[in-house]
């Protein structure tokens, strides 16, 4: 779906992106890890087109059509969800099909997926920061996107959020979507992702499955607390 090829990014003189590697396959979950600064989000905002990129390139579908296109067969959020506070969920919802060009029914489709279907005529003001977050996954996948690109999705969240925005990324997985989501949690991932790409100031430090980074990577001793161990070897 996604070839990144020695990807560059400076601001000044600082590389937040420095010469990364990675493809993303149909069908899996990626996780991007790595703590505040290593250039999560960045590489995200660059594949996006949002972000220029100082050298490398990228290629969306094996460069079958060009990054505008490639987009549409994208879904993303990577910032805060951000609808109209007096309007009800459908109804933005319905404002971004209208953009999208997408078909009514898809609303109650999506709604359904992140479990907001009975909570659609409230307004978007009276939801949870769990509940809008959710409310942003449904309508990026108005449009059925080929992947799912999700920049930090369970931050802030309670328990509670947390673990509701995890199995609604699982079960859009298993509906056969490919999802892409930065984190600085080695549990979210672990949760969450079939593959990761490690990475610390920019460089990646690992790319595989998740599965055998635990099993068999020395990046931690698994008798530790995993997460601190892993932030502290990244820093
Ligand atoms: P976080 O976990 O905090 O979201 P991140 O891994 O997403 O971190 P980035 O936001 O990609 O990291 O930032 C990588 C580096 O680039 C950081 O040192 C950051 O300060 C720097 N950076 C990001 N955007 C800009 C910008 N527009 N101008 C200057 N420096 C930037
Ligand atoms: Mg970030």
């Amino acid at each position: 779906i996604l070839t990144i090829n020695n990807l560059t990014k400076k601001f000044g003189f600082l590389t937040a992106v420095n010469d990364l590697s990675f493809t993303i396959n149909k069908g899996n979950v990626y996780g991007i890890l790595g703590p505040n600064g290593s250039g999560k989000s960045t590489t995200l905002g660059i594949v996006l087109n949002v972000v220029n990129k100082t050298s490398g390139n990228f290629k969306w579908f094996n460069g079958t059509v060009d990054t505008h296109d490639a987009l549409k067969k994208v879904g993303a959020i990577i910032e805060r969800p951000n609808f109209y506070p007096y309007m009800t969920a459908a109804q933005n919802l319905k404002l971004v099909c209208k953009i999208k060009g997408v078909d009514y029914a898809k609303i109650d489709e999506k709604l359904e997926v992140v479990n907001l279907l009975d909570r659609k005529d409230h307004k978007f003001s009276t939801y949870s920061l769990g509940m809008k977050q959710r409310l942003a996954i449904a309508s990026a996948l108005l449009n059925d996107p080929e992947i799912l690109i999700l920049d930090e999705p369970t931050n802030g969240l309670d328990p509670q959020g947390i673990h509701q925005i995890r199995q609604i990324i699982k079960e859009i997985a298993n509906q056969g979507t490919t999802i892409l989501l930065a984190s600085h949690l080695l549990d979210e991932v672990e949760k969450v992702c079939s593959h990761v790409v490690v990475l610390r100031k920019g460089v990646k430090l690992y790319s595989g499955r998740v599965d055998e980074m635990i099993s068999s990577h020395g990046f931690f001793e698994l008798k530790c607390d995993k997460q601190e161990h892993l932030l502290e070897y990244l820093k």
